[in-house]
């Protein structure tokens, strides 16, 4: 243990300098320009970079997992939305955070740069969906219907399309781990 201390170190890059100064993850002994300075310590380049890699650990299969339970979940939240109403602007945060929990259980911790703003964009087309029939008919008869009722149509889009936002944007910031 302690001849450590005794014996000469070299940096693993610059077998010729001697060392004091040895990485605080994978203890390797590295010299001060090999030494990269953090919060935590001194590390070598290879841990820092490895640091980084971190925070990028999903599966190709995430992606569409997150997008289908955040899609799923949004497009079943929006029909308890229809039925209470005005609640829904006290329901969609909540339901925010309830998809984002979802999301991040079947995830197991693994992360991406990504992956919040994916899922926030598949919970705002599954709000969207049961809306989506409304979109397609104005659509179709926008030229042979009356300016009034073309009217009526883009209103009642109105709420289901803030719902939809205010999911989102809470699925958002719940996994970007922002408090609001
Ligand atoms: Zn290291
Ligand atoms: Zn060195």
């Amino acid at each position: 243990m302690s001849d450590n201390f005794q014996q000469p170190m070299y940096c693993a890059n610059h077998p010729q300098r001697e060392t004091l100064l040895r990485c605080n993850r994978c203890d390797k002994p590295i010299c001060t320009s090999c030494g990269v300075r953090t919060p935590t310590g001194y590390r070598c380049k290879e841990c820092v970079r490895g640091q980084q890699k971190i925070f990028d650990t999903a599966q190709w299969w995430d992606f569409p997992a997150a997008a289908l339970t955040a899609g799923l979940l949004a497009f079943v939240s929006t029909y308890v939305a229809r039925i209470i109403g005005f609640f829904m602007f006290f329901l969609a945060p909540v339901a925010g955070i309830i998809i984002a929990e979802a999301v991040r259980r079947i995830l197991k911790k693994r992360r991406s740069k990504n992956l919040p703003i994916i899922t926030a964009a598949a919970a705002f087309l599954g709000a969207m969906l049961p809306t989506l029939g409304n979109i397609i008919i104005m659509l179709l008869f926008a030229g042979s219907a009356q300016a009034v009722n073309l009217l009526a149509g883009l209103v009642s889009l109105i709420w289901p399309i803030i719902f939809a936002l205010l999911v989102a944007s809470s699925i958002y910031f719940r996994l970007k781990g922002i408090r609001v």
